[in-house]
């Protein structure tokens, strides 16, 4: 590389091998889990008005107020790559009049963009599978939602993995809870992170989401939702766990448990790998998997009617990081040409192969002597040869694999 070649932005990743394919393997087994759930797929703008963040995440988030990547374009308009998916969903809803599709199912994935430092798990772009419900009041969406949640961490293997969930009760409940907190945490703000000091009086749920040492000391005695929740509130909870529990989803109470964007009410979820499990060990200090949870709020500070929602999203990376390696997959058939004149054979019998559905290489360039250890390194089931005017057969692998190979080449007069 030469000096002047440029370099990379900094936390952004070019993803490739055995990386690449356990991040495609999360994709494709959202997509597989998402159909049984019968979520629509959307494809979203990757940017938006900035208003479309600020007004919906809410303006004392980290997200809007540090980490956005907002610029103004060539006609002078404010725009920003979108930090997550769920605002931009809300507006699409709003000024599509997807209303009429309510209760609307969607999942989605693809890049965001947080300005944060750097570091494992946590990128300045990365990746997210979102899923939504939107326009559904009752509990039975959180309970669906969650169920596919936890079917995605089963099927794409991963263990060690435990849903906390919390409430944040209705308007009311949570109000009242932010009144006791504010109160608290006063007496000893002068002891609180300055984050936190700053939070205090505009968005002190937040506090209980800091990760400061400082601020951590007074959480354990920090006002609980529990003693806030309106008898409506309480109810809902209980539909939402007594569902899970119907569903075979296992879940652990989180009081604590908040989330750091302003539009949650009623259920918060994270899932969070378990301390000493082999997951906790692979994700280091960025712990949580996939979050989420009841937004009842968010389309009415987009300028729409009042409209129930519960969403979740998890980072593709995080999740690729505990699924193992998942090796690049070896070709059914490798065709070798060693005899030149030959080439032509070879060609037509590798697109013969591949449009009967396997997967084939061709190695026809380079030493000859050297073509056919290429093909045996490259691991194939079977080798075809094509030398001194004859096509040759090898098998590399016993069992059923070989069966069905060698039966697709008689078909294919291969054999
Ligand atoms: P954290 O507390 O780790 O910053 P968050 O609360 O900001 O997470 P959400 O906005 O809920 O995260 O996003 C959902 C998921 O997206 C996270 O659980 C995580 O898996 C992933 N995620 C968030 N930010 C990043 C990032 N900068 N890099 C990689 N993955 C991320
Ligand atoms: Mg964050």
């Amino acid at each position: 590389m030469s000096k002047n070649t440029p370099k990379a932005i900094r936390g952004t990743q070019d993803i490739f091998g055995a990386d690449a394919e356990a991040f495609a393997y999360v994709v494709e087994t959202f997509e597989r889990v998402r159909k049984l759930y019968r979520f629509r797929r959307v494809e979203m703008p990757v940017f938006e008005k900035t208003e479309v963040f600020s007004r919906a995440i809410g303006e004392t988030t980290d997200v809007v107020s540090k980490e956005m990547y907002s610029f103004e374009d060539r006609g002078g308009d404010s725009l920003t790559l979108r930090p997550e998916f769920t605002a931009g969903i809300a507006r699409a809803f709003l000024t599509n009049g997807w209303q009429q599709h309510a209760p609307l199912k969607v999942a989605a994935h693809g890049p965001l963009f947080r300005y944060e430092r750097p570091q494992k798990g946590r990128y300045r772009q990365f990746h997210q599978i979102d899923a939504e419900i939107i326009g559904a009041a009752e509990p039975q969406a959180d309970v669906e939602l969650l169920a596919m949640a936890d079917q995605l961490l089963k099927e794409l293997g991963i263990e060690g993995v435990t849903l906390h969930l919390n409430t944040l009760g209705d308007a009311d409940s949570r109000e009242n809870w932010r009144a006791a907190l504010i109160e608290y945490f006063r007496a000893v703000k002068g002891d609180l992170s300055e984050d936190s000091q700053e939070r205090l009086e505009k968005n002190p749920l937040r506090i209980l989401d800091s990760k400061d040492r400082r601020d951590k000391v007074f959480l354990a005695d920090a006002p609980k939702i529990d003693d806030f929740l309106t008898d409506e509130a309480t109810a809902f909870f209980e539909s939402v766990t007594s569902g899970l529990d119907a569903a075979g989803v296992k879940w652990q109470r989180a009081e604590s448990l908040v989330r750091g964007l302003d539009y949650y009410r009623h259920t918060a979820f994270e899932f969070i790998p378990d301390e000493g499990s082999a997951a906790a060990d692979a994700l280091g200090a960025q712990s949580t998997v996939l979050g989420g949870g009841r937004y009842d709020g968010l389309m009415e500070s987009l300028g729409g009617p009042a409209t129930p929602a519960v969403g979740w999203a998890a980072g593709i990376e995080r999740l690729a990081m505990l699924v193992g390696e998942k090796g690049e997959p070896q070709p059914d058939i490798v065709v070798v040409v060693e005899d030149d004149d030959m080439i032509a054979t070879g060609q037509s019998a590798v697109s013969a192969i591949r449009n009967a559905g396997l997967s084939a290489e061709i190695i026809g360039t380079g030493g000859k002597k050297k073509r056919f250890d290429k093909a045996v390194k490259l691991g194939s089931h079977v080798i075809i040869a094509m030398s001194d005017g004859e096509r040759r057969l090898r098998y590399q692998t016993e069992g059923p694999v070989r069966e069905r190979l060698v039966a697709a080449l008689k078909d294919l007069g291969l054999n």
